[in-house]
């Protein structure tokens, strides 16, 4: 059986999760959190890391500092997680869905300023796979109308557009560490601020509304309750096992991207031919192979691939249901102009089994297998 996820583990998790036990600090922000927030701030340019609980909770935090409330609107794609749109609605405020471009399913940035209202208030850009949405477009329109910019980077941890890190870019980039994506600690995220005004604010949000963090610093002399805040700091035993990993990033990267080409090798030919299609990066991108996709002709083709691979013991997944039509998006959002690629392109993905150390034999028996039913007509 070859899954189509296995969580990245590389060797050192158990004994930096012990030290951390060792040290009697298991609790949030110990040495292994220190140690993770000046990794990402120095490989990635960010100006302030904070870890989360989640790619979730890093959300939430970034839609309540940029302020949102009830009335306001957020511009957000369809084709995304349901996390992107409920960290919008945990504020009050409206998800309004637009489109997404065919090429590579982010947001469509020219679809976004006619769903521009006197409410709109920020736009939220899902960088799917971890391949850039045009974002210099995306930062002139926000510019133009004063709205926040927030990246949802969860997919996108070492990736770029025009050399620049995403998740460093809008207002607030986030980060996912769970175990699906391609840096883990289990559940866990990351919040990326780029303005340093918003440094206090973060603190204080996820220091469950206090003032904690400048009281350690020695800024002020007690600790007090200050604003509205949660807990949003993950265990530094969770922090340990992503330490692990980051030490290795390069590693875990280097091997995910010859996993992702050595599939878009194989499966060329038949893009080139029609019979499906593959993704693509556009130039200004450089992307993290967090997955691979392919697309089939229709929703018929993508379920017979589907049962074709289980046959074989192999798993592949597809997603998302737009969250436009989805039961909770009824509710909550509206979907602004026409839904011309969101629906008719999610109904034809499918994701291919991609995790760090994936196998040279157990890819070739997905590429194989895959070719097999492809080839067939
Ligand atoms: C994984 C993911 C999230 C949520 O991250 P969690 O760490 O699972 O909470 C949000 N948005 C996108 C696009 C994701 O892929």
């Amino acid at each position: 059986m070859i899954s189509f996820n296995v969580p990245p583990f590389i060797g050192t998790e158990l004994d930096y999760v012990k030290q951390a036990i060792d040290a009697h600090k298991i609790c949030g922000d110990g040495q292994f959190t220190q140690k993770c927030h000046a990794y990402l701030e120095e490989r990635f340019g960010a100006q302030k890391v904070l870890l989360t609980t989640s790619g979730t909770t890093a959300l939430e935090m970034a839609a309540i500092l940029c302020g949102l409330k009830k009335g306001d609107e957020v511009i957000v794609p369809s084709f995304t997680f349901s996390s992107t749109a409920t960290a919008i609605v945990l504020t009050g405020a409206t998800p309004v869905f637009v489109d997404i471009r065919p090429d590579t399913m982010n947001i469509d940035e020219t679809k976004i300023e006619a769903a521009i209202t006197d409410r709109t208030r920020a736009i939220m850009a899902v960088h799917y796979a971890g391949v850039a949405c045009e974002m210099d477009t995306i930062l002139d329109i926000a510019a133009r109308h004063n709205l926040k910019v927030i990246e949802d980077a969860a997919q996108g941890v070492m990736s770029t557009y025009k050399g620049r890190a995403l998740g460093t870019i809008g207002d607030f980039g986030c980060f996912s560490f769970h175990e699906t994506k391609n840096y883990s600690m289990g559940e866990g995220g990351a919040l990326l601020i780029r303005s340093p005004e918003n440094n206090d604010a973060a603190e204080i949000l996820r220091e469950k509304g206090t003032n904690r963090a400048r009281f350690f610093r020695g800024q002020v002399d007690k600790y007090t309750w200050v604003d509205y805040g949660s807990s949003y700091l993950p265990s530094d035993m969770n922090a340990a096992y992503l330490w692990a990993q980051l030490q290795e990033a390069d590693r875990i990267n280097e091997n995910r991207l010859a996993i992702w080409k050595t599939y878009d090798e194989a499966f060329a030919p038949l893009a080139e031919s029609g019979r499906i299609e593959v993704p693509s990066v556009p130039a200004d991108c450089v992307h993290n192979a967090h997955m691979y996709y392919i697309k089939l002709r229709d929703l018929e083709d993508r379920t017979a691939f589907i049962s074709c691979m289980k046959d074989n013991g192999i798993i592949t997944v597809f997603h998302y249901i737009p969250l436009h039509s989805a039961p909770a998006g009824l509710k909550f959002g509206r979907f602004h102009g026409e839904d011309r690629y969101t629906t008719s392109e999610s109904d034809r993905l499918v994701r291919l089994p991609l995790y760090y150390g994936l196998t040279p034999e157990d890819q070739q028996h997905v590429i194989r297998t895959a070719l097999d039913f492809l080839n067939r007509d």
